[in-house]
């Protein structure tokens, strides 16, 4: 009897165990599974931080132009994105010639610009693929010279590689200047680059936007735009694109990737 009893609480110690077992196991999952959940909700949280704090997309979505990539004023013709010739219907302002959409708001923009320094002028618009080919093998000609004015102002001949890279860094490659849309020009107080006073730049920079204008190579954009500063390319986009841009400081290349095609 006392045997039987002896095994029956061994039996009962043994069912109490188990359940024991079976519960610290079942507590032991719960807090698991709780552990991976919250896990799961911070790193939600945290990749969306970045997006919401990065001042570039700040009120993105408020604010956002409703355009696309495939817009016509957004065309993009860099090194990366060469096209074609476009052959746009032109027309001539100013002694320079534009694709005929933007023929109004560049005689504004002009007006504006004369506004602020009246020696603001035209000084090219749109160049044809072909022409665009001469300027460029013109000016490798000059490097390869040595000519005075080029890069290679020594006088000694340089490599057609070497004087192609000089002219890179001043001149587009036909097919990868914007020139071509029809959409871009250079506009300046001087006949040469990046002498315009400062000064005047920043407020012709701070009015184009009205206009539908960027200034298209800003200081510090060569990441994005593979080209250095200039000061007389402006490029129409369109005055809710150019606003939009200038306001949240952004280039073509970079403003293009905000929108849908
Ligand atoms: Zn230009």
């Amino acid at each position: 009897m006392q045997r039987q009893t002896k095994k029956k609480k061994l039996k009962k110690g043994r069912i109490f165990g188990g359940i024991f077992v079976l519960l610290t196991f079942i507590f032991l999952c719960v807090l698991a599974v709780n552990k991976l959940q919250s896990q799961g909700t911070k790193e939600t949280t945290s990749s969306n931080k970045p997006a919401v704090s990065s001042p570039k997309s700040e009120n993105k979505k408020s604010d956002l132009p409703e355009a696309h990539q495939s817009d016509w004023n957004l065309i993009l013709v860099n090194r990366a994105h060469p096209k074609e010739e476009l052959s746009p219907h032109l027309t001539t302002v100013a002694g320079v010639q534009v694709d005929s959409r933007i023929a109004e708001a560049l005689e504004k923009f002009l007006g504006a610009a004369q506004a602020i320094d009246p020696s603001e002028h035209l000084i090219s618009a749109y160049r044809s693929v072909a022409y665009q080919e001469q300027l460029f093998n013109g000016y490798v000609e000059r490097e390869m010279a040595g000519a005075a004015g080029s890069l290679n102002n020594t006088g000694q001949p340089i490599s057609r590689e070497e004087a192609e890279n000089n002219v890179k860094t001043y001149s587009q490659p036909a097919g990868s200047s914007e020139h071509q849309t029809g959409l871009a020009v250079d506009i300046s107080t001087v006949d040469a680059l990046n002498q315009s006073p400062k000064d005047v730049v920043a407020e012709l920079r701070k009015i184009a936007p009205n206009y539908g204008f960027i200034l298209r190579f800003p200081e510090g954009g060569k990441s994005s735009t593979g080209v250095d500063y200039e000061d007389w390319h402006f490029r129409y986009v369109g005055i809710d694109n150019a606003k939009y841009m200038a306001k949240h400081n952004l280039t073509l290349e970079e403003y293009l990737k905000l929108l849908p095609q």
